[in-house]
């Protein structure tokens, strides 16, 4: 338990911009400040800090609170848990009484990986330092690297004793239990055998972004074919190789300030270079980049580069992940390194000025790389020359933005001897069926959006009769836009017949039969209408409403018609729609009549709801249980409703 005086001082100190500043990078925007939300997946920020109100928002999930809040939220913890985090941040003693033995059980397993791993990274470390094996062996190998000690120190390395289990013997006399030393890998159990995972390895503790440990790499020091050389903690419940970058913890301070992030491979990498003064630099750890990596990154900086170890062979290989990157809206670069170097011998060789001068003129723009790269490759043969084409501009095509694209077509185009028209070309193509991806995508969410509570039209200048919701605007003005549009080709189920039915039909239809007509006394006028005039010849709904003798209808009817009100959100927000709706009615008619449907749905629970309580309050049970059957079958047509909206998608 903490004390409110304690708490009282933890929240004072933790100052929210400074608290969200640790992970994400905010800029300031008036009296706010904005950055990338950490909650959820965006590229533009709606992540909102309020320093005068001491609180986060995002308009993009929709999470929110304050400073504690938001650790929790981060770093996963309980309220106490981000209470002591904090407390650490801003070194506020928190007075504890001693855990007992049932304390430490009953903490959550994740929690008590955690301790374990972190108990784990302090014994190696001691081991290292002050132990006989440890100075020898392990302290040996990096001063023979000429590791400073304050780098050793910063990166937390360590050495686990050799022998079956000196380790997890210790750890079992300090009370650890061995459930979370097999769970955390660093104890291996097989029956009643029992051995240390990392015995006689050099210890590269891996931390979270909040710098707790998590997992571990152990590098043996033998020569001895037998074993690998590197040996990582098994993924567990607080460790996901994916998700993790190593030396992320000590580099994100640096990628803020420099806006760029340069990208190794190994745990020796990231450590020489911070020892040369180059502190924004990550490992994926010998893995190729993944998306959850790649984000990590993100909420820093956009920029990335990839430093490469001078031989070609790996090169190649890892240059397909890149797109990926790319199509993050990163900007990539690559920096090769001469033959035969590696970023640890390379800066120790070069020194610290010699190496941040050699990455300033080496740099690379990654497709420029890869042009020149696969270029040399494919001299004199005109089929792989084909390829190398639509394989670079694959990587142009998944650009977000058109400008940065162009640029590199013209480049391109330059490198690659091929017009620059025959490029775009290539790209559109491309581009056309990311589009095809993202639509699909881009339906899912919007019906994910349509469930949220309905909100009615925002009231507007323009003289409206009768208020409408946006379902309804929207349904009456494709209703009369396309009534007499073909929209499929329906077969009778007795005569076999085909015959096509009308966009007209098939709206008014789905209505009545649902019983779902609104009650709206406008809505009302002009749905009959349509369905009175439906099969008269020559009925041209846009005539027969905008020249209609009511005035108000006919008003309304030219409103609806030059899309007043009816700029909907979908063709407003989503700029990949490049059909014209005439061309899609097939799949839109459909959704739209079932976004209207799921609107008039939830209204009806609504009213039900109120008659469940005021039954209730009435003590009316079997007008509760009445009102319930009906909202239970309505609660089914809605569900099935937001089925078909989310898993409707264009072919
Ligand atoms: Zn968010």
């Amino acid at each position: 338990m903490i004390d409110h005086a304690t708490i009282d001082r933890i929240i004072d100190a933790a100052e929210i911009s400074d608290v969200v500043g640790d992970f994400v990078t905010l800029r300031k925007r008036g009296v706010n400040m904005l950055g990338l939300c950490p909650f959820h997946n965006e590229k533009t920020p709606s992540f909102t800090v309020s320093p005068a109100k001491g609180i986060f928002k995002c308009f993009g999930c929709g999470k929110g609170g304050n400073s504690v809040n938001f650790i929790m939220e981060h770093e996963n913890l309980t309220y106490p848990e981000a209470l002591k985090w904090l407390a650490k941040k801003y070194n506020i003693e928190v007075q504890e009484e001693e855990e007992t033995e049932e304390q430490k059980q009953l903490k959550d397993s994740r929690e008590s990986l955690m301790i374990v791993s972190g108990f784990a990274q302090k014994y190696f470390t001691r081991y290292l330092w002050e132990e006989n094996e440890g100075r020898t062996i392990g302290l040996g190998y990096f001063r023979e690297r000429s590791f400073r000690d304050d780098i050793l120190k910063k990166f937390e390395v360590g050495f686990a004793p050799d022998g079956k289990t000196p380790f997890t013997e210790a750890a079992q006399r300090q009370g650890y239990k061995l459930d979370f030393l097999e769970k955390t890998g660093l104890t291996i159990k097989r029956d009643d055998w029992l051995r240390d995972r990392f015995a006689g390895r050099v210890m590269f503790p891996i931390h979270n972004l909040a710098g707790r440990v998590i997992a571990f790499g152990g590098r043996i020091l033998t020569n001895d074919k037998k074993t690998a050389k590197y040996l990582n903690s098994p993924e567990s419940d607080i460790y996901h190789k994916s998700r993790v970058l190593y030396g992320i913890y000590q580099a994100k301070r640096e990628m803020t300030r420099t806006d760029k992030c340069y990208l190794v491979e190994g745990y020796t990498d990231v450590m020489s270079l911070h020892q040369v003064g180059i502190e924004n630099v990550v490992a994926s750890s010998g893995t190729s980049l993944t998306p959850d990596q790649i984000r990590m990154v993100r909420r820093f900086t956009p920029n990335i580069t990839i430093i490469y170890d001078g031989d070609a062979a790996g090169i190649k290989a890892s240059l397909r992940g890149i797109d990926m990157v790319l199509e993050e809206g990163m900007n990539v670069k690559v920096l090769p390194l001469p033959d035969g170097e590696d970023p640890d011998s390379f800066a120790k060789k070069m020194g610290a000025s010699g190496f941040q001068e050699y990455m300033e003129q080496n740099e690379t723009d990654f497709i420029q790389f890869k042009t020149r790269l696969l270029l040399k490759s494919t001299e004199n043969d005109p089929v792989a020359k084909a390829r190398l084409i639509s394989d670079v501009i694959r990587s142009v095509s998944v650009i977000p933005d058109s400008i940065t694209r162009s640029v590199y077509i013209k480049e391109c185009s330059r490198l690659l001897g091929v017009d620059e028209e025959v490029l775009y070309t290539e790209v559109r193509k491309q581009k056309h069926q990311q589009t095809e991806e993202f639509r699909k995508r881009e339906f899912r969410e919007q019906s994910r959006r349509q469930a949220a509570p309905p909100q009615p039209v925002q009231e507007e200048p323009v003289a409206r009769p009768v208020r409408l919701l946006v379902e309804e605007l929207e349904f009456l003005r494709f209703l009369l836009k396309y009534c007499t549009s073909d929209l499929y080709e329906e077969e009778d189920e007795e005569t076999h017949e085909t015959r096509t039915l009308s966009v007209g039909e098939f709206m008014i239809d789905e209505l009545e039969a649902d019983e779902l007509v609104s009650e709206n006394a406008l809505f009302k006028k002009v749905f009959y209408e349509v369905r009175e005039n439906l099969y008269k010849e020559n009925f041209d709904p846009w005539k027969h409403f905008v020249y209609h003798p009511d005035a108000s209808m006919s008003k309304f009817a030219t409103d609806l018609l030059s899309e007043k009100y009816t700029e909907s959100k979908r063709w407003t927000k989503a700029g990949a729609f490049t059909e014209k709706e005439e061309d899609i009615l097939d799949v839109l008619i459909p959704r739209i009549v079932n976004e209207y449907k799921l609107r008039k749905i939830k209204m009806m629970m609504a009213e039900i709801e109120k008659a469940i309580d005021k039954a209730a309050a009435d003590n009316d049970f079997d007008r509760v249980i009445e009102e319930q059957s009906i909202y239970m079958n309505l609660k089914r047509a809605e569900k099935e409703l937001a089925k078909s909206l989310g898993s409707r998608t264009i072919n």
